[in-house]
């Protein structure tokens, strides 16, 4: 039976379009709520015995210790829906004097907007492919999380790869888009795969287009800027609230101003804007199918060497 749920949930969800399903415990039973472009959605109702049954299939077939309810957990699985396969992360986490919470990301294989289509505003786009399009270098991206910034990448890297065969690796913390045609390596500080170990090891495995989750560390700082100057091709993120921004975050790591510039391919920073629906004067509901996609991708770029030297000096 909580097989069902669970089959019927995930069709729903993924017919609209969902990013996650939240299990929100209630003292009867629990809500399901859908995340769909952003924004929470109630979605159904579930009495306590079909909730704990979900809960701990979703538990069973994650990995989780079934047993261990007042510890958050998170695992994964992948699952079949119709004729799509998807990849599903769960994590739980126990309530104060309710059932344990649990929600699901869905990761869905083939399901990504192609880069130039990300934006309604397709100038920019374009002049970030054009940047980057047969050459080799750094190219950075910024933008808050969930800003689509990985999205961004893949679909950078999916342009160039339908063009000619190339091999592209990714290095990230957690693997967010399953792609079949990159070979993706997960972070593991754990067990001493940092990203500046992985990226080293890659290295060495010939890739053509390196993409790096982000950078954090001064460390990996420096060899990726390596990686970029030795012929490779490397889009990565930092952690910066504007373009400018990009460039005081590269010179607190210290990286030398000639490498940077002989380096760098160009900065783009990026925000998330919902898109207005005029059918429903923009007040959507649950199943409104007007737009394909409710919200779209505004990128603010410097892809000039003139223009990133003179934020450097502002
Ligand atoms: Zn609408």
């Amino acid at each position: 039976m909580p097989k069902q749920i669970l089959a019927n949930l995930l069709q729903q969800a993924l017919y609209l379009n969902s990013s996650d399903i939240h299990i929100h415990p209630a003292q009867t039973g629990s809500l399901i709520r859908l995340r769909i472009s952003g924004e929470l959605y109630p979605f159904k109702v579930l009495n306590n015995s079909e909730t704990e049954k979900l809960i701990l299939f979703l538990k069973f077939q994650s990995g989780l210790d079934i047993g261990e309810k007042r510890l958050p957990q998170s695992g994964s699985f992948e699952s079949q829906v119709g004729d799509e396969k998807i990849a599903l992360r769960v994590s739980t986490l126990p309530h104060v004097n309710a059932n344990e919470g649990l929600v699901i990301r869905l990761f869905r294989f083939n399901h990504f907007i192609p880069f130039l289509k990300s934006s309604i505003f397709s100038n920019e786009s374009s002049q970030i492919l054009k940047c980057c399009h047969n050459k080799t270098g750094l190219f950075l991206f910024s933008g808050s999380t969930g800003s689509g910034k990985s999205s961004s990448m893949y679909g950078l890297a999916e342009l160039f790869l339908a063009e000619k065969l190339q091999s592209i690796v990714t290095i990230e913390d957690p693997v967010e888009h399953l792609n079949g045609n990159f070979l993706q390596i997960a972070v593991n500080e754990k067990a001493g795969l940092t990203y500046s170990e992985l990226i080293r090891a890659v290295l060495r495995h010939d890739p053509d287009i390196l993409i790096v989750g982000e950078i954090r560390d001064q460390e990996t700082a420096a060899i990726v800027l390596r990686a970029a100057l030795t012929g490779h091709l490397v889009l990565s993120t930092v952690h910066a609230d504007s373009l400018a921004g990009i460039l005081t975050r590269l010179q607190e790591f210290g990286l030398p101003e000639s490498y940077l510039t002989q380096a760098l391919l160009g900065i783009s920073h990026q925000v998330l804007k919902p898109l207005y629906c005029p059918l429903c004067y923009g007040t959507c509901s649950l199943f409104c199918t007007h737009l394909k996609e409710k919200r779209t991708v505004l990128y603010e770029q410097a892809t000039r060497k003139e223009t990133i030297h003179s934020l450097f000096f502002r």
